[in-house]
């Protein structure tokens, strides 16, 4: 099992950490600042630097089938470190950054769409949602100027763990139906934007929804009948 620094701390760029084992599919840490595939955001890439200064790029960072151990894939060719060795362990910030953004930006979208979300795909300082939306008029300008607005509101961003028996008492809380809280472990993450949303998620954020910067609705599309798929850039994007 991998101690996963993102979670409490989104904003740590790196950390000391030993290698535990390593192979050209997968370099285990005994703890990472690197983000592993999953809940809709892509794993992050960055870098190991050993003791002697040499570089291992890291290219994508996801999870090993018991779900607990997080592998960080090298670039084909690279050097393989040799269990034991300490490394930093440092993330593409920027692009990192632009992910924390674009998710953030993506809690506050299904706020603005307050109906079920069948799916979804962070990107760097991009996003989209598919929402049930059945009837409901979506309309991109009215969309973007109310996501707009509870950006600037700057709310802060915050988390707390409760037992999995807690979120089976609320399951009003899963807003995603196609992601699944992770359950089984007996605790889930809950993600709070302070006066506008509360959802279980595992994914990196910002601090205050200040950070996100503007926002633009580029499309809505219809996916079937009752589906409306909304995209989103972000400055920077
Ligand atoms: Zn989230």
């Amino acid at each position: 099992m991998t101690e996963a620094l993102f979670r409490a701390d989104a904003y740590l760029r790196e950390a000391q950490a030993l290698v535990v084992s390593a192979e050209p599919r997968g370099i285990v840490l005994d703890r990472t600042v690197f983000y592993p595939q999953g809940g809709g955001q892509p794993g992050d890439q960055g870098a190991l630097i050993l003791d002697d200064g040499s570089e291992i790029v890291i290219v994508n960072t996801v999870y090993d089938a018991d779900r607990e151990t997080i592998l960080h894939a090298p670039a084909e060719g690279a050097a393989i470190p040799t269990p034991g060795a300490g490394v930093i362990a440092r993330v593409d910030w920027d692009r990192r950054y632009k992910r924390m953004r674009a998710h953030t930006a993506l809690h506050l979208l299904s706020v603005v769409l307050p109906y079920p979300v069948t799916g979804g795909s962070v990107g760097d300082a991009e996003g989209r949602l598919d929402f049930d939306s059945g009837d409901a008029a979506v309309e991109k300008i009215v969309v973007e100027r109310r996501l707009n607005e509870l950006i600037a509101v700057d709310a802060a961003v915050s988390q707390r763990w409760i037992t999995d028996q807690e979120l089976e008492a609320n399951p009003a809380l899963v807003k995603t139906m196609a992601v699944k809280p992770p359950m089984g472990t007996g605790r889930v993450r809950l993600v709070a934007i302070e006066g506008l949303d509360l959802q279980p998620c595992g994914g990196t954020h910002v601090a205050r929804t200040g950070e996100i910067g503007r926002a633009s609705v580029t499309q809505i599309e219809k996916k079937g009948k009752l589906n409306r798929r909304v995209r989103i850039a972000l400055a920077g994007a």
